[in-house]
């Protein structure tokens, strides 16, 4: 089993604390499932929002990709997988919230930047990031491509606002949020300190969201 080992040791450690530990919630997850959350997150490995949130199975819906972005809603016959996993969300599994969750250092925005040239990075990969155009725009406005640090971190969190943007393109989610019955978050975790901060429409910024936490 070599490199799978301690996964499988892991899983057993899993089937003990659900299976043996927890049967009511065993019992419940049989019978389906009933999130309220949906957290759109990156695929970095770093960043899997059940364990950075203290989930438990049952508790959120999750998309992931490189960079944690939702493309705009398009109407044609190519494969979405991102569109297909909010329409499940939100329409059938009728969730309260979306958190699109970005992160400090992030390889695919990373990607986008340094593709600013007009070259596509990789195969998939640069016309995916390219989703976020618009953030990379913004974040050379407003930094400067000097600071390469700020400038990562900027784009980072314009991304998350376009694709907060994008969601709201889904005139079944738009809808939803008008009427009051669904809210959308960003958060942004910062993976050198482990400070999570939340986007604030009032002041436009990041501000922390678990105040009394200190390195
Ligand atoms: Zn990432």
């Amino acid at each position: 089993m070599g490199n799978l080992q301690p996964l499988i040791d892991g899983f057993r450690r899993f089937q003990q604390q659900l299976y043996r530990d927890n049967e009511r919630l065993a019992a419940k997850l049989v019978k389906g499932q009933n999130p309220k959350t949906l957290v759109i997150a990156c695929s970095d490995s770093r960043v899997d929002p059940a364990l950075l949130t203290g989930c438990s199975p049952g508790d959120i819906f999750t998309v992931r990709n490189v960079a944690n972005l939702v493309p705009p809603y398009e109407s044609d016959n190519a494969y979405h997988g991102v569109s297909a996993a909010l329409e499940y969300a939100v329409c059938y599994l009728e969730v309260k919230d979306i958190i699109v969750l970005g992160h400090s250092g992030c390889g695919g925005i990373s990607g986008l930047l340094s593709a600013a040239d007009g070259e596509l990075v990789g195969e998939f990969v640069g016309r995916w990031v390219d989703i976020a155009a618009a953030a990379r725009e913004r974040a050379l406005a407003r930094v400067g491509a000097d600071n390469e640090n700020e400038l990562n971190r900027v784009c980072e969190q314009e991304a998350i606002l376009t694709s907060l943007d994008n969601l709201r393109t889904f005139p079944w989610l738009s809808k939803r949020v008008d009427a009051g019955s669904l809210q959308l978050h960003g958060w942004y975790f910062e993976i050198e300190n482990g400070q999570l901060r939340g986007y604030h429409a009032e002041t436009d910024s990041f501000k922390v969201l678990v105040e009394e936490y200190s390195p």
